[in-house]
């Protein structure tokens, strides 16, 4: 099986126009035929999930990697979930992304090398054992492999925005203090969500000495949060609900836990993607909702909700820009490439980290 594209190189296909792809992936996928499967994120744009066998949140296409038979999964998301899928798949089966760059800023914020330096500062002040006696490591699926290795090889697991709540009660169950990686404001918002007061939950930031806190906050702390972020989700403030509302009295506001704690607590609803998609297909006709998440999510529910109004929390739409990479244009590359028998883009996790982050992935799709 050869690694690299000889026959089809990329740069033939990106001088192309999108409309011109439509035909030609439609006929690599049926010379495919059952060998391959098209997981698309939700957040990807129209022009690739139309392609997608399968479409959803991290979760649910965690979920699906896991079960997909193909012998090659094509992941139109960004680099962590592509090496989920790896992690998941059967032996034999391959994992591509179609664009090596559709990366993901917060995922990227939580660095190895700096979580270990973290995880010994608390081993030195006698908040852990190295094995995870003291503290449960969890980390957001948006993580790389290596941190939910970390996270696996420490006792914790990995969750995602759909099941928080479920992981940090396991990781309460087992130690008194969770380290949450790498989003801070999920974190913050399911903690929140549980009663744990604010001044229980800290920040560490890895640029400061001891992470800019004290030893005694840190042992008086429930839940240390790593300081990290979405770059989309941020985007949304409360005055955007103030606003959205003094427009529309009454609109229901729904968003991502991924925003702020702030808007959060304005909002009517706090939900995955999953879920938000669901509050709003669900609800009666006429109904308006201001929605805080990725905007081709927005502008698709939008679309296939005429009865309703769905716009987003933000004027100015925030957009995935990394997610966004992944063009017609890639996937058609990839596909036509694998109809000559060319595995492009493949993701390998490596096997000492694909075992431990494994092992952080099953326990979260075991607390469902
Ligand atoms: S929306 Fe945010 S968390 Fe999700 S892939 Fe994009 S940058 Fe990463």
């Amino acid at each position: 099986m050869a690694t690299t594209a000889t026959a089809c190189t990329l740069d033939n296909y990106l001088v192309l126009p999108d409309h011109t792809m439509d035909e030609r992936i439609g006929a690599a996928r049926e010379q495919l035929g059952r060998d391959v499967v098209i997981l698309g994120h939700h957040y990807q744009r129209d022009e690739v999930i139309r392609f997608a066998d399968i479409t959803g949140d991290s979760y649910r296409l965690s979920q699906e990697a896991a079960r997909a038979e193909g012998k090659y999964i094509v992941f139109c998301g960004v680099h962590f979930m592509a090496e989920s899928a790896d992690v998941l798949a059967r032996p034999g089966q391959a994992t591509l992304l179609p664009d090596l760059n559709a990366g993901c800023s917060m995922a990227d914020m939580a660095e190895i090398g700096e979580v270990e330096d973290a995880w010994a500062q608390f081993v030195n002040l006698g908040l852990t054992s190295e094995e995870g006696q003291g503290i449960t490591p969890i980390t957001y699926m948006n993580s790389t492999a290596a941190i939910k290795a970390f996270c696996g090889e420490r006792g914790g697991l990995v969750c995602t925005s759909s099941n928080a709540n479920g992981a940090f009660k396991w990781g309460f169950s087992k130690n008194q203090k969770i380290f949450f990686l790498p989003d801070q404001h999920l974190g913050r918002n399911t903690g929140f969500g549980m009663n744990i007061p604010l001044d229980e939950m800290v920040v560490w930031d890895p640029y400061m000495l001891q992470g800019g806190l004290t030893a005694d906050r840190l042992r008086k702390a429930k839940v240390i949060l790593w300081k990290g972020h979405c770059s989309v989700h941020q985007r949304f403030l409360p005055e955007h609900v103030d606003k959205v509302r003094a427009k529309y009295p009454d609109i229901k506001v729904i968003v991502h836990p991924e925003c702020r704690l702030e808007v959060c607590q304005k909002a009517d609803a706090i939900g995955s993607t999953e879920r938000l998609i669901k509050i709003v297909r669900e609800a009666p006709a006429g109904s308006k909702f201001a929605i805080g998440t990725e905007i081709h999510l927005i502008n698709r529910l939008a679309k296939s909700t005429p009865d309703k109004m769905v716009i987003t929390l933000d004027d100015a739409g925030c957009l995935c820009t990394t997610m966004y990479r992944i063009s017609p244009q890639h996937l058609c590359w990839a596909l036509e490439n694998l109809v000559e028998g060319n595995v492009v883009n493949q993701i390998k996790v490596r096997e000492d980290v694909k075992h431990w982050a494994k092992v952080a992935l099953d326990r979260m799709l075991e607390i469902q």
